[in-house]
């Protein structure tokens, strides 16, 4: 960007057209709530990810952080954030109904929960455990432990995640 504002000024209206081009093309996955060009993101796409599990986490850039640490070959799943009574966040606001319908549609094993440490994704993830999984035949595992408190897996380093995803641990039901 700084490049193109001092070397090549006449670059930057197509550059900045270019921004806006891709902006209207790409919304959230249907299915997930990842970023997608179209109705699905190419995660959801690939048909060499393991369908049986699904990774739940905050944010997409939690997705990409995971993605560069190669640990995890399954599907995932973008809350859009995460319970928080004070803020007026309930599990409305956030991308519940199509988490409880994929679980629904049968074929998941393991739901691995990828939030934070803090009291908000500890309340979300029994929400989850509860209401969402509640009463299926389906693992439910949480990583978390050893990521870096307050910063939550988008700032955690790749050797920080993959390890964190390797030494998950089972939630009791
Ligand atoms: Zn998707």
């Amino acid at each position: 960007m700084l490049h193109l504002l001092v070397e090549k000024p006449d670059k930057l209206s197509q550059f900045v057209e270019h921004l806006q081009d891709s902006a209207t093309l790409i919304g959230p996955c249907f299915n997930c709530g990842n970023l997608a060009e179209g109705e699905s993101c190419s995660i959801c796409l690939d048909e060499t990810r393991e369908v049986e599990s699904i990774c739940v986490i905050e944010r997409v850039p939690d997705l990409f952080a995971i993605e560069r640490s190669s640990a995890y070959r399954g599907l995932y799943h973008v809350l859009q954030g995460k319970l928080s009574p004070l803020r007026g966040i309930g599990p409305e606001q956030l991308n519940f109904s199509t988490l409880d319908k994929r679980l629904k549609e049968g074929g998941v094993k393991e739901v691995i929960l990828a939030l934070g440490n803090d009291l908000e994704s500890e309340a979300t993830c029994h929400y989850i455990q509860e209401e969402i999984v509640g009463g299926q035949n389906i693992k439910v595992s949480r990583i978390g432990f050893g990521l870096p408190s307050g910063g939550g897996v988008t700032f955690a380093d790749e050797m920080t995640l993959k390890s964190a995803i390797e030494s998950r641990r089972a939630l009791d039901l």
